[in-house]
């Protein structure tokens, strides 16, 4: 009989801790199609099994799991990586186990793997049994994401064997699961952006450093408006419908606009439920703005106006803004801000404005004050994030696509923004997830 040989040889995992306070965090999550993860029985089933669960354990015979992601569009180096899996309950009298973990040095098949075919890989320590109906956390891969990267190691992904098989079983979710949002997932933070809340805080316990840096973007400046992950043409009602899948907190009255129905099933809450303005006929289960590029915050007029990042004023054609779509960027009291990542912020509907194109701006300087200018008498921020599609110069508007900023949380492949822009949704705030 072949005999499966884990070869504990010279690889041992350096931990490194992640002082980045300024950095930006993409969260990956892959479904069925793009996620690798199976579980292989000693007995029972001796080939890969490729289901919606993932185990560990045995009783009297020993269930292993091998997962490995496809980092290929994550950030090239990261500060911190950490991986997720949900563990859930069987629902019998086994109880959970604590687990072998090794770096996979080689290769190994989704759909053909056998129990006893041999793979490598070095020996990284135990892990303590995981907790049912929680997430399980392994904190800090930054080290073998940064190797994977940096092509320092084959990316083979991980393997996970039970210490003990007494009727002992850790059972998570998988790729294959139906709710995305039990998926296995990667937490990657990087060097980048990091947006700050972008209007001073409103709140009474918020002073000082937190108008500047938000511990929370939901803790000021209601959201009234979101992102439509569906829009084909930037401000134009082309097909009369709103995605919203993200899970941002959202409260307070919409805006005008007009009433659309919300489709995708995603998670947005306006007050715990889809709220359409009774004034404008819209029923809950309605959002407003079709085709909406950015995010409206509730804003008195005069509310400070903050940078989200560090960056530059820039100036296209002319202008103080990206005429996203606008007319005339002069007729919307906007701003914008090159941060020299590829992300550029705009702010719109400022009455005041306190900068100038080519301005360097630190992050948290106010740039202006809230007002409502181009919306009449409905005053609120229009915060939007672009960012500089691959392969362009950045030197013209049509370099840059819509992205949220809030990240992007349904399955990895199927974020209709990225069907529209081409470019992948990333949460850019300091904690949105
Ligand atoms: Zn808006």
């Amino acid at each position: 009989m072949k005999k499966s040989i884990f070869t504990a040889c010279c690889l041992s995992m350096v931990l490194l801790g992640s002082s980045s306070v300024y950095a930006d965090q993409v969260v990956f999550q892959p479904g069925s199609a793009q996620g690798k993860d199976m579980w292989l029985s000693s007995v029972y089933n001796n080939t890969v099994v490729d289901d919606d669960k993932l185990q560990v354990g045995g009783w009297g015979d020993w269930y292993r799991t091998l997962i490995q992601f496809d980092i290929t569009d994550l950030p090239p180096v990261a500060t911190s990586v950490d991986m997720y899996m949900y563990a859930y309950d069987c629902g019998d009298s086994s109880t959970s186990v604590s687990m072998i973990w090794y770096f996979l040095m080689s290769s190994w098949d989704e759909q053909t793997q056998d129990y006893y075919d041999p793979l490598s890989g070095g020996y990284l320590g135990v892990l303590p049994a995981p907790t049912p109906n929680s997430w399980y956390g392994i904190l800090n891969i930054t080290t073998a994401y940064n190797w994977w990267k940096a092509g320092t190691y084959a990316n083979y992904g991980f393997a996970f064997l039970a210490t003990d098989n007494n009727n002992q079983f850790n059972v998570f979710r998988s790729s294959d699961y139906s709710d995305y949002r039990y998926r296995p997932k990667l937490v990657v933070t990087y060097n980048g952006a990091n947006l700050g809340f972008p209007l001073a805080c409103s709140t009474p316990s918020c002073s000082g450093t937190e108008n500047i840096v938000y511990t929370s973007p939901y803790t000021s400046g209601s959201i009234i408006s979101v992102v439509d992950h569906s829009m084909d043409y930037v401000y134009s009602a082309e097909d009369g419908i709103v995605w919203a899948w993200t899970d941002e907190k959202g409260e307070g009255t919409p805006q005008n606009q007009g009433c659309y129905p919300k489709v995708g099933g995603g998670i947005f809450s306006l007050e715990g439920t889809y709220v359409g303005s009774p004034s404008d006929g819209c029923t809950t289960s309605y959002l407003n703005y079709d085709s909406h590029p950015g995010y409206d915050y509730k804003a008195t007029y005069d509310t400070p106006v903050k940078s989200a990042a560090a960056g530059t004023v820039v100036n296209f054609g002319g202008q103080r803004c990206i005429p996203k779509g606008l007319s005339s960027c002069a007729n919307m009291g906007a701003v914008g801000i090159d941060h020299g990542n590829g992300y550029i912020t705009q702010y719109l509907h400022l009455d005041t404005i306190f900068v100038y194109s080519g301005n360097t701006i630190t992050k948290g300087q106010q740039i202006g004050l809230s007002g409502d200018i181009g919306i009449p008498n409905a005053p609120h921020l229009h915060f939007e994030v672009l960012k500089q599609a691959p392969g362009s110069s950045g030197t013209s508007v049509s370099d840059y696509k819509v992205v949220d900023p809030y990240g992007w949380k349904g399955e990895y492949d199927a974020d209709p923004l990225e069907a529209v822009t081409g470019i992948k949704n990333v949460c850019l705030w300091q904690n949105c997830q």
